[in-house]
């Protein structure tokens, strides 16, 4: 099986995407696998083919409608099929190609970058039991979000990984 690529983008600049009011749980697992997304609780369909114009960002959403909508409008878009977020994650990699890895690179909560910083620096800000047990800690640029890779990292990683395979 090959996967045609929808865009010129080369390998290493990944998809940008933008997802509707339906699909927040979705939003903070493309973040985790460092993808750039958008996510808009409440907002009309126009402003979200807007916005996925303006950046070039692949719409995705739980309405037929819109994607009929928006690929009218030359809008990259696709209807998320499934329940649970691993049935949706399967649905959008078989419809788009993309793979998901788990990374410190976007913020979940917010989609801001997130990079690495020196211990010293969030001390005081995490819990102290995590403080001592880590020694790598990420920050958000945006929101000032701390991350480390606790006990929950090897699950997330689990659920990428049937993700990926399904
Ligand atoms: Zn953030």
């Amino acid at each position: 099986m090959s996967i045609k690529p929808l865009n010129n983008q080369g390998p290493t600049l990944k998809k940008k995407f933008i997802l509707d009011g339906m699909l927040g749980s979705l939003t903070r697992w493309l973040r985790i696998s460092g993808y750039d997304s958008l996510y808009f609780k409440d907002t009309d369909d126009d402003e979200l083919i807007n916005e996925a114009l303006k950046e070039n960002r692949i719409l995705l959403t739980k309405d037929k409608e819109l994607v009929s909508i928006a690929r009218k409008k030359d809008v990259e878009a696709y209807f998320i099929d499934g329940i649970s977020t691993l049935e949706k994650l399967i649905d959008l990699r078989k419809k788009t190609g993309i793979s998901y890895s788990l990374q410190n690179s976007r913020c979940p909560r917010c989609n801001g970058e997130v990079i690495e910083v020196q211990k010293e620096d969030v001390s005081g800000q995490v819990p102290e039991a995590s403080y001592n047990s880590f020694n790598n800690f990420w920050k958000c640029e945006e929101c000032d979000a701390i991350y480390w890779k606790g006990s929950h990292w090897e699950k997330l990683k689990l659920t990428l990984k049937k993700a990926n395979k399904t």
